[in-house]
């Protein structure tokens, strides 16, 4: 039984990037699942509808993975959601997840990566000089662009769904279909990873972070993935030592053998600003 195995449940190339980061920081052999079809989870490209959060759909990508793969220890899934940014209206955000689980010990961590650096976008339009414009600005041919048919304004991919074009020239060819089709076409971004280099880099980045979780060991019975998960609040006003909402402490709690770690933060006093007594 190889005990450096793991599987990757992918089918868009995320290996690329995944599979060299497992290797450097864990020796792990990366190995894909054979005839994986990723899309029956929910995909972005519309065909499938998205129905779990982010975390449930990469358990159950990894699970299916473990059936294909049965000697794999470890199993690797990544998930994507893409919208406004939560705290920045108006600015799109690409927010990635990649999970790991090694079947030995239970053992699950999650990194995560969280950025505004995407070409999410998506635009209705009725002619080819709007279509090519939005392709350019998007960074197609080398990120892709998707096809969908529309129904009132909105996307209807039930009535056309055309996802692979690589040129300009296809491209516009599957807009005019459209436009004939159905009167206007809705374009969007491909944020299928192998269309999609921008977000190859957050699934990297994401991967780091994961890995970084995954090595941080409890320093009771070493088990991967210590890290805070809990923060406390309460920290002192500098002026008059009543607790703030400002963070004093971070909790890592061991899943394993209930180890807790209190790390205080740096500040020893929070700014009077803060404090409802001061400056309520
Ligand atoms: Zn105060
Ligand atoms: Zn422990």
């Amino acid at each position: 039984m190889p005990s450096d195995c793991a599987v990757i449940a992918t089918m868009h190339g995320k290996e690329s990037v995944i599979a060299p980061l497992l290797r450097g920081a864990l020796g792990l052999r990366a190995e894909l699942p054979p005839d994986f079809d990723t899309d029956r989870f929910g995909t972005f490209s519309r065909d499938v509808p998205r129905t779990d959060t982010p975390l449930a759909t990469a358990r159950a990508k990894i699970a299916a993975a473990f059936e294909h793969v049965p000697y794999a220890q470890i199993g690797i899934a990544s998930e994507g959601s893409f919208g406004p940014h939560p705290q920045v209206p108006f600015v799109p955000c690409d927010s990635e997840l990649v999970l790991l689980m090694d079947r030995r010990n239970g053992v699950e961590v999650v990194g995560h990566h969280v950025t505004s650096r995407t070409n999410y976008a998506y635009c209705v339009v009725t002619e080819s000089e709007a279509a090519a414009a939005f392709a350019q600005g998007v960074g197609f041919p080398s990120h892709g662009v998707i096809v969908i048919g529309t129904e009132d304004g909105k996307s209807a991919p039930l009535k056309l769904l055309r996802k692979n074009a690589m040129t300009m020239t296809g491209l516009l060819a599957a807009v005019a279909e459209c436009v004939a089709l159905c009167g206007a076409a809705y374009l969007e971004t491909d944020m299928r990873a192998h269309r999609n280099p921008t977000r190859m880099r957050a699934i990297r980045r994401a991967t780091i972070d994961l890995l970084r979780r995954y090595r941080s060991r409890c320093p009771d019975c070493g088990r991967e993935g210590f890290v805070a998960t809990e923060w406390l609040t309460g920290l002192p006003c500098a002026a008059c030592h009543a607790p703030t909402d400002r963070i004093r402490a971070a909790v890592s709690v061991c899943a394993g053998c209930g180890h807790r770690r209190e790390r205080t933060s740096e500040a020893a006093w929070a700014d009077p600003g803060r404090c409802d007594h001061c400056n309520p």
